[in-house]
């Protein structure tokens, strides 16, 4: 299938390469229209999305999620990035794999996209040392949970799971996802040579915070200032329910989901 440019699309993500193939063999066989992307996703026209999917759980196998194809500005380099991405096929020594299971668009951002991947073992032993290796990581030993930013990504690492915020899009989530692999698998085989670290560094500021918040200062949470709340919420003095601009406006929904993962992972939630 050849891109329009005048017509709408969207991508389906698969979790893994077999259930890629998997739905790729079912889209082939009900003659459906889609552009492969790689194993792990295809573009669809838009108004053939649901039936794509209906087609493909249908033939039993699974999806991730499907979001809005928005990158009309940058099509040929994405499909040029898509085709150089190379699946990571080594098993690690600890983790072998991250089952992508969530994808959707972020709220607040509608070209980043927010996702979860679920890890084939419980990595929680390995957070200390992780906490040890990553300069600036937030970790919570209470809650198991350690957070760090790459670039505008916020990457969240729990003991089973990880979740990434504004990735720029499906390649980039695929890389990430790499990393943090390679990143658990690397500190376990070195471990013997790290000292764990326990500590409990609170590394998000409370400017970090008041970039998040709405910032109109409306003082329905009863302080004077948004930078007041951010000040407060860091304490777990405050709480984001208290906020309405940021519980009830959607333009806000994307930052209060970053910002309550942020406040799970520093245990202020
Ligand atoms: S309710 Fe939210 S937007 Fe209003 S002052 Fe408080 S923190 Fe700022």
């Amino acid at each position: 299938m050849e891109i329009d440019k005048s017509k709408k699309y969207e991508i389906i993500v698969f979790p893994n390469q077999n259930e890629g193939l998997k739905a790729q063999r079912v889209l082939i066989s009900k003659g459906q229209d889609f552009k492969h992307i790689a194993t792990l996703a295809v573009v669809v026209p838009e108004e053939r999305s649901q039936e794509a999917c209906l087609a493909i759980i249908k033939g039993n196998a699974l999806i991730s999620g499907h979001y809005p194809f928005l990158y009309r500005d940058y099509e040929e380099d994405f499909f040029k990035r898509a085709k150089e991405y190379k699946v990571s096929e080594s098993d690690g020594d600890f983790l072998k794999s991250i089952t992508l299971c969530y994808v959707a668009p972020c709220m607040a951002d509608e070209k980043r996209i927010r996702l979860i991947g679920y890890f084939d073992r419980d990595i929680a032993e390995t957070l200390p040392y992780i906490n040890a290796v990553i300069k600036g990581a937030s970790y919570n030993r209470g809650a198991s949970t350690l957070t760090y930013g790459k670039e505008r990504r916020l990457i969240n690492l729990y003991n089973i799971k990880v979740t990434i915020a504004k990735a720029d899009d499906i390649i980039d989530a695929w890389a990430v996802l790499d990393e943090v692999k390679k990143l658990v698998n690397n500190t376990y085989i070195h471990r013997d040579t790290i000292k764990p670290s326990y500590e409990e560094k609170v590394k998000v500021t409370a400017l970090q915070i008041y970039g998040w918040l709405p910032k109109t200062n409306c003082r329905a949470c009863g302080e004077a200032t948004c930078l007041a709340f951010a000040c407060k919420f860091l304490l777990g003095e405050q709480k984001l329910s208290k906020c309405a601009p940021l519980s009830k406006e959607s333009k806000f929904a994307e930052n209060k989901v970053i910002m309550q993962e942020m406040a799970e992972a520093l245990g202020i939630a």
